[in-house]
């Protein structure tokens, strides 16, 4: 266990996935916001499958954090921001129940974060509680999960549940417009922001996130924030940021930012107050083709004050 050291929020960083049960200890004894992070990868995968070039050839080599699946990241156990289509197997690898789960926020509607995998596997409860043949294990009953997202993801999911009639698999839908606050549930605010992503074609999001009193920015398929965005954010004072760096050591572009681009945001987010001294600032959503393997490059991020995420990574505040 690696520890930052902050005087007046200590924030733990695991490098080794935690299970379950641990988590839930955790949730029920201290009120902690921990962030875990299934999957950091962009929509390329890291390695990319069809790919052989020398970063992917490095991580199947070298596998561990170089692994990367579809980024998306589970706030305590019953928050999901993102829904990638191989969430499933990424929350299993880190032996993750997702039966908790009450909140879905999704950012976008790219398939790399929006799919319906995971909501059709609620099906697998309610097949078990109606087939004559009883199960021969305790079946736990489905509970509610809301769904916050923008118009066009919500469009996608409320398709993929027509075709799912028969099943009542006890999803809520609710939009989210930018620069509106939210409440999940009594501990749970969250603040939808537009991201500089899907520019004209739909609002993608990014989220400022409020529980037990601590609050994370996530900023995963963006572009360096426009000012409309910075200036809401200056209300608040994060205690940690998860930021897309899906270019990493390339050129970013309006959509995407890069490594250098990410620090860039740090420092004007440490100067204008948006982010508390020593808070983590987590670099996620990347690239094989633009951003050497996790084991290459982590130190030397660490050192410049950033976290390179990697699968399984977990952050508590
Ligand atoms: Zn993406
Ligand atoms: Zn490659
Ligand atoms: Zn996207």
């Amino acid at each position: 266990m690696h520890c930052w050291l902050k005087p007046t929020a200590p924030c733990a960083v695991f490098t080794k996935p935690l299970n379950l049960k641990a988590q839930q200890v955790m949730r029920m004894n201290s009120h902690t916001l921990t962030v875990t992070f299934l999957g950091t990868g962009s929509a390329d995968l890291y390695p990319a499958p069809f790919c052989n070039c020398e970063n992917c050839d490095a991580a199947r080599t070298y596998g561990g954090s170089d692994l990367r699946s579809f980024s998306c990241a589970l706030i305590c156990d019953d928050l999901l921001i993102d829904c990638p289509p191989d969430v499933i197997s990424s929350a299993m690898r880190c032996g993750i129940s997702l039966m908790n789960l009450k909140a879905l926020l999704i950012t976008h509607s790219h398939p790399d974060h929006l799919s319906p995998t995971l909501l059709l596997s609620r099906r697998a409860n309610i097949w078990a509680m109606h087939r004559p043949h009883k199960p021969t294990t305790q079946i736990p009953q489905l509970s509610e999960l809301a769904i916050y997202a923008n118009e066009c993801s919500l469009m996608l999911v409320r398709q993929w549940l027509a075709e799912q009639q028969k099943y009542d698999l006890k999803v809520r839908l609710i939009k989210l417009k930018p620069f509106e606050p939210y409440q999940i549930d009594e501990a749970t605010t969250v603040h939808a922001m537009p991201a500089a992503h899907c520019i004209g074609v739909e609002d993608a999001l990014i989220f400022a996130l409020f529980r037990f009193g601590r609050c994370l920015l996530y900023a995963v398929d963006t572009g360096f924030p426009n000012e409309e965005t910075l200036s809401y954010m200056r209300q608040f004072q994060f205690d940690a940021a998860v930021v897309d760096a899906t270019y990493g050591v390339s050129a970013p572009t309006r959509e995407h930012m890069n490594i250098q681009v990410a620090l860039a945001l740090r420092q004007r987010m440490l100067s204008e107050g948006m982010l508390k001294e020593g808070a983590p600032f987590v670099l996620t959503h990347i690239s094989p083709h633009w951003t050497p393997p996790h084991h290459a490059i982590a130190n030397e991020l660490e050192r410049k004050g950033v976290l390179l995420a990697h699968d399984g990574m977990r952050i508590t505040l």
